[in-house]
């Protein structure tokens, strides 16, 4: 009996894939062949040889934990504190996530034996949720909130680094060992995890195949991540890289794991404008696209309309979409967002900068046409709100260099000024006689 193997790696139980370092699974019996197994696989193959094999005891690993689901509501109620506008995107989330883990709460009840046999009858099917919307406008923030929310575990996973077996690149096993990881090996957990797929737009099919090393054209990739996506019992390598026959492998059911993938798609309003306007017959046609494209630049009208025969046009297999029915579409944020993304959120970048400001019993204040000309030079970048953090830590180097040791600056004002044309920020002395915070807590 061991918990290590010579390498002192905890051991791995061959059967239900558990590490010998999780809770609850102890000591491992090793075969001299290399084989493992643990406590309890022990005891359910001792209960099939007395003969109660009718009803064997499930393993732990493939019970759905217990798990507490949020109205849609609430959900959504949730989101709004961290997630500015997306309105659309974040209705259709909640209604999908909610419905995801009902359908496992549903699955539980039958595993326990609680449901009722007409229940039994139905089986609600999982759905996946593909997230179409220009970078920086939120899909990454959603899904992280939703799983900090539900308290599942999570984990982000780029599709351009995962390639087909047998090319260089990642094995799309690998994303859930991501998920594993983040679970802390609990096996269980991770089956109830969700797995975040960015750029997934960057599978799609291309026409030519330029390397012979790497699956250029994405379809091998989508074919792989087919299986998964669905729901399989997937052979997860503990330690990640490319799978070989002498490895010990973790054993994942994906079935109960809800993929969110997520991409920018690129052109694909176009394709979808093409498509409806197709079906505007007479002349005049090329007019009421025109008008419809500019009408719609920036919404998520347009992107809401998407059917999987855009995507198969963008480039995407037909098995793959069918994988992913549920579709919310974000939009480019516009300034009032982006201003609204600088001050509202709990974690508002505005005020994790107060924040450290006020530590050095300091106050800080952005005026308003300071937010809006950062909202400005953020968009004119074009990479959403993600480039509102590096145009206010750029600007924000000097004075947290500085005023910090300023101990007579009461308060420091953020002006348009300050934001374009990088003069001082206007800084407002303590008058004679007022005792800082330090000065009194010292
Ligand atoms: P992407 O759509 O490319 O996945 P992210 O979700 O990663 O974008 O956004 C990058 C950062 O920008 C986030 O960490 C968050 O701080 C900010 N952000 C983006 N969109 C929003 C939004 N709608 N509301 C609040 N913050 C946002």
């Amino acid at each position: 009996m061991a918990g290590k193997n010579k390498n002192g790696e905890a051991l791995i139980c061959s059967f239900c894939g558990r590490s010998a370092d999780q809770p609850g699974v102890g000591q491992l019996i090793s075969s001299p062949t290399g084989a493992t197994i643990c406590r309890n696989c022990v005891d359910i193959c001792q209960g099939l040889f007395r003969g109660d094999a009718e009803k064997p005891a499930p393993a732990d690993a493939f019970e759905i934990p217990q798990l507490k689901v949020p109205s849609p509501m609430a959900i959504k109620t949730e989101l709004d504190k961290f997630v500015i506008g997306q309105e659309h995107a974040k209705k259709v989330l909640s209604v999908a996530v909610h419905n995801h883990y009902k359908r496992l709460l549903h699955k539980r009840e039958l595993q326990n034996g609680t449901a009722g046999a007409e229940d039994e009858a139905i089986d609600i099917e999982k759905s996946n949720v593909l997230m179409i919307g220009p970078t920086g406008s939120g899909k990454t923030l959603l899904a992280r909130t939703l799983a900090r929310m539900l308290d599942v575990p999570f984990c982000i996973c780029d599709a351009t680094t995962l390639t087909e077996a047998g090319y260089v690149g990642e094995d799309v096993e690998n994303i859930i060992l991501r998920l594993l990881q983040a679970a802390d090996y609990d096996v269980a957990r991770a089956q109830i995890g969700i797995i975040y797929v960015d750029e997934i737009d960057k599978i799609a099919r291309k026409t030519e195949n330029v390397s012979i090393t790497r699956d250029v054209s994405g379809e091998g990739v989508q074919q792989a991540l087919l299986k998964i996506l669905e729901g399989s019992v997937a052979n997860v390598p503990p330690k990640g890289g490319r799978k070989h026959p002498h490895q010990e492998y973790i054993q994942v059911d994906t079935t109960n794991i809800l993929f969110i993938c997520a991409g920018a798609f690129i052109g694909i309003d176009k394709i979808i404008q093409r498509r409806a306007g197709k079906q505007i017959l007479g002349f005049k046609r090329e007019e009421i696209e025109q008008d419809a494209l500019s009408r719609h630049a920036g919404s998520d009208e347009l992107l809401r309309n998407c059917e999987p025969e855009d995507l198969i046009k963008f480039g995407l297999i037909p098995e793959f979409i069918g994988r992913l029915p549920i579709v919310a579409a974000l939009k480019d944020l516009d300034r009032d967002d982006l201003v609204r993304i600088l001050t509202e959120p709990k974690n508002a970048l505005t005020r994790q900068f107060q924040q450290l400001m006020a530590m050095e019993d300091m106050k800080l204040t952005f005026r308003d046409d300071a937010l809006v000309a950062l909202a400005e030079l953020a968009m004119k970048k074009g990479t959403g709100a993600r480039g509102l953090r590096a145009i206010l830590e750029e600007m924000m180097l000097d004075i947290m260099y500085q005023v910090p040791s300023q101990s007579k600056i009461k308060e420091c004002v953020i002006t348009a000024d300050v934001v374009n044309n990088g003069v001082e920020p206007i800084l407002k002395r303590k008058t004679v006689g007022s005792k800082s915070r330090k000065a009194v807590n010292s």
